[in-house]
């Protein structure tokens, strides 16, 4: 007998510790299963990324979910040399009943992005720019941005742009980026679901093409400690309920318009506590430090890449319209967090910026560290937790931030952070960043 599944789709969901997971069905049945979904578990989300379930978790052994597929957000591409299509379904976690549950992290950014919107009138527009190193791979060493780097990799870029394409994540650039065997893949903006499920489609593909190379991409911010890292930077703007572009004026310092103002003023607020939201592991405060073009103070500044929030430069030429390109950039992420909470928390923090009216934060431009203390408070530069365990507690310090989430929620990441902070207390820091670069 012949049968007639032609390949499977997997509908997925990514956890507290950013691995997308899911179930696979055959690709004829995913309309069918649109409704009811697939059977998952409470306590999937109390996995580390090494593995294990940490035992102090909320879920426990019991309980059941849906999870549902969003059969409008499905990416497929038969391009990244694998013999069956990449075919993936964005999926959101419910309850039996079909309530969101808590635990979600999709539905937690759905309702973040409906509340600055019912709130405030403003929707937000992103997208994740993402960087990689490729490992076992055999290039030869390459300039920084080189010709010759990018085509000492091919066909992998252009192969990874057209599958990215092909498969509806609009990739704007596969570049070459400054680390060894370094790249960056860019896409064009859109709303925050779709920027978050692109950010997670990107990475498996450009994983899987690697991997279907005999190579590994590590999407992981630091490769050794004192390597280049990957970024992941997080762009964002705002157009009002008519679709017009309303984060810049140009009359208002930095060109912030009002609400982009009060908005940023939240996130630098509640950055400390967000910033294991958004760079969530034990490697990623090795790229949180000053003279490493990540970020490492709460820092607005225009166009400077040590800042945290990065007004991004508008280019005039052929008299372009600036406010249709004015966005800011958040720093202080990397691909060790879940891009859906990530975007989940700025909009959280920003709404509470708009929502207590916070005047806008000082542009600060030049380094933080050469300046004295008292200096720094001033102007509000305040240091980003320096290790994974000072930024949990920091999380946990902050009762606006944790007053977002579900306890259980705090409880799972804060019990699954602990874990890897434990794991990682007997290791070296050169050892910490090969087992990440392996995970990630
Ligand atoms: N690789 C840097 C980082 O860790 C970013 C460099 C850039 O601005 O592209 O974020
Ligand atoms: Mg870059």
């Amino acid at each position: 007998m012949t049968s007639t599944i032609d390949h499977l789709v997997s509908i997925v969901t990514t956890d507290l510790v950013s691995i997308t997971r899911g179930r696979p069905l055959p690709s004829q049945s995913i309309e069918k299963s649109a409704a009811t979904g697939v059977g998952w578990v409470p306590a999937n989300l109390s996995l580390t990324p090494f593995g294990g379930i940490v035992s102090e978790n909320p879920w426990g052994s019991s309980g059941d979910l849906r999870l549902l597929p969003d059969t409008s957000a499905r990416y497929t591409t038969d391009l990244t040399g694998s013999p069956t299509p990449f075919d993936v379904v964005m999926g959101d976690l419910v309850e039996l009943d079909g309530r969101p549950w808590s635990g979600c992290t999709r539905s937690l950014l759905k309702s973040a992005a409906e509340d600055l919107k019912r709130e405030t009138g403003l929707s937000v527009i992103a997208t994740f720019e993402q960087e990689f190193r490729l490992f076992d791979c055999g290039l030869p060493e390459a300039h920084p941005f080189s010709l010759s780097a990018l085509r000492a990799a091919d066909p992998f870029p252009a192969r990874l742009f057209a599958a990215l394409e092909q498969a509806g994540v609009s990739p704007e650039m596969v570049l070459a980026e400054y680390g060894e065997n370094q790249f960056e893949i860019t896409n064009g903006p859109t709303d925050a679901i779709s920027a978050a499920d692109r950010a997670v489609v990107i990475r498996e593909v450009t994983r899987e093409m690697a991997r279907n190379l005999g190579w590994r991409a590590s999407f992981s911010p630091k490769s050794a400690p004192d390597a280049v890292g990957n970024g992941v930077h997080i762009h964002f703007s705002f157009v009002d309920s008519a679709g017009k572009a309303v984060t810049y004026d140009a009359t208002r310092p930095g060109g912030l318009s009002a609400d982009a103002g009060a908005f940023c003023a939240g996130v630098l607020k509640h950055l400390p506590a967000i910033t294991v939201l958004t760079a969530s592991s034990v490697p990623s405060f090795y790229r949180l430090k000053p003279h490493n073009w990540s970020s490492s103070y709460t820092w607005l500044a225009q166009q400077d890449r040590e800042a945290s929030l990065r007004i991004c430069p508008i280019v005039s030429i052929g008299g372009r319209d600036p406010s249709r390109q004015f966005n800011i950039e958040y720093r202080v992420a990397d691909a060790t967090s879940n891009p859906y909470l990530a975007l989940t928390s700025i909009v959280r923090a920003g709404l509470e910026g708009l929502k207590e009216r916070i005047s806008d934060p000082p542009l600060f431009s030049g380094d933080p560290e050469t300046l004295a203390e008292a200096e720094r408070e001033k102007l509000g530069l305040r240091r980003l937790p320096l290790t994974l365990e000072d930024a949990v507690e920091a999380l946990k310090a902050d009762r606006t931030v944790t007053s977002w989430f579900d306890p259980a929620l705090i409880e799972s990441f804060v019990g699954v952070k602990s874990a890897e902070v434990e794991r990682a207390r007997s290791m070296t820091p050169e050892d910490v960043c090969s087992l990440y670069g392996k995970l990630y």
